[in-house]
């Protein structure tokens, strides 16, 4: 099965149990039962049942099936957000004292989570590059994680996750990749080497920013080291599935970020026609690059541009997609918000993976908190427009572009 028609009916699609084709919304709290004893096996997970919709609910497991099938993964569990996952899924194996290795250019809240994170004594370190040299050189005794993300937004820096698997195995320390921004359409990081890999699936995956939600899922291969880890210790039983089941039935449960079953259902149909809407916005994105490219004073940023320094890694990791984020630099901060102003269908909003054309100045805005130093780390000058494409009609599109740039002169 290729993956449009795995996407579509794959192992993970379920049969509901009146039959419908998509899987009903269970808008509840929690599950009745007839008797004591048939509960308390629920609660011993002697038998399978659902009882409070913050530990489990079968509209987000129907979710969580198939992205897990999409990411070959051992088991998935969804989030209230992307933030939520990334936070529990670091909070799953890390304590007080650890350090964690992240390569630079992350999502501006990822960044301001790993600082919070300094005042429960988790230290962070941050590569310049996302490549296996620099991390390698930032392991210490203590780094228990290394963490990226596939290819990084605005600056679209690609991890070469085969290489910094392999000097994060050597170590015996997990890589952890956030592939928001590639989707499953474009890349597994679990096939590449990483070890779990995280979504905001309020991006691309749900398409229609109708939802917020996130995802964790878990290749299941890494060795736990449980003298290491010793938060895991408790589930050594449990092996390979350690960092699943420390998840599903103690931290994520009880840091309480679930996903709502309604936002489960919006996000289990934009995953629908994920395929479709990957294939048009990296068409568009592609030629919105080409046609900006080579303009006086704009700048641009595109994966598939031949002179992109990740341009390689289009064709040995992300299938010869280039994504559907591309940057520019319009060469003052004026008329960066001069051409975002004269932008007739570009949506100004700060959120990416939309059906529609979304733009904004990322200097302004996600990074107004941020130094110098982090922002110009993570791809964003005070000139940087940042685009997430969207599935318009192509020569609208450009046309927009070019008629918004040259009106900005
Ligand atoms: C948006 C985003 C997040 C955070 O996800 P939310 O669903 O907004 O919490 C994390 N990582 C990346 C790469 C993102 O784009």
């Amino acid at each position: 099965m290729q993956f449009d028609t795995r996407l579509l009916h794959g192992r993970a699609i379920q049969r509901f149990a009146n039959r419908e084709i998509l899987p009903p919304i269970s808008q509840v709290s929690a599950y009745r039962y007839g008797s004591m004893e048939e509960f308390e096996k629920v609660f011993a997970h002697k038998s399978m049942g659902y009882a409070y919709t913050r530990i489990g609910n079968p509209t987000v497991s129907a979710f969580e099936q198939r992205i897990n099938e999409l990411e070959g993964g051992i088991g998935a569990v969804c989030c209230s957000s992307g933030m939520s996952a990334i936070m529990a899924s670091i909070f799953a194996i890390c304590e007080s004292g650890d350090e964690i290795v992240a390569s630079s250019g992350l999502y501006g809240g990822t960044i301001d989570l790993f600082r919070d994170l300094e005042k429960f004594g988790i230290h962070t370190v941050f590569s310049h590059e996302p490549d296996e040299e620099e991390i390698r050189s930032l392991i210490t005794r203590r780094t228990r994680l290394i963490f990226g993300e596939l290819i990084s937004n605005p600056s679209l820096k690609v991890m070469d996750v085969q290489k910094v698997s392999k000097a994060a195995h050597e170590n015996n320390i997990p890589l952890f990749v956030d592939s928001t921004t590639a989707t499953p359409y474009i890349a597994n990081p679990l096939s590449l080497g990483a070890d779990v890999v995280i979504h905001s699936t309020s991006k691309y995956i749900n398409g229609g920013g109708n939802s917020i939600g996130g995802i964790i899922v878990d290749g299941g291969k890494f060795p736990w080291d449980f003298d290491k880890y010793k938060v895991l210790s408790g589930f050594k039983k449990c092996k390979n599935m350690a960092l699943l089941v420390r998840l599903r039935t103690d931290i994520w449960e009880n840091l309480g970020g679930c996903m709502a079953p309604m936002n489960a259902f919006f996000s289990y149909i934009g995953l629908d026609t994920l395929s479709l809407r990957m294939e048009r916005i990296c068409k568009n994105a592609e030629a919105l690059a080409k046609a900006l490219d080579g303009i006086e004073g704009i700048e641009v940023n595109y994966l598939t541009l031949k002179d992109h320094p990740y341009h390689s890694f289009v064709e040995s990791e992300l299938r010869g997609y280039g994504g559907g984020i591309l940057s520019f630099r319009a060469g003052s901060r004026e008329r960066a918000f001069k051409i975002i102003n004269n932008l007739k269908y570009a949506c100004i909003a700060s959120n990416i993976g939309d059906v529609r054309t979304l733009v904004i100045h990322p200097a302004s805005t996600i990074y107004i908190h941020s130094d110098e130093e982090t922002r110009e780390a993570a791809g964003v000058y005070d000139d940087t427009v940042r685009v997430s494409v969207g599935i318009e009609d192509q020569n609208d599109l450009v046309s927009d572009f070019l008629e918004a740039i040259e009106g900005s002169k």
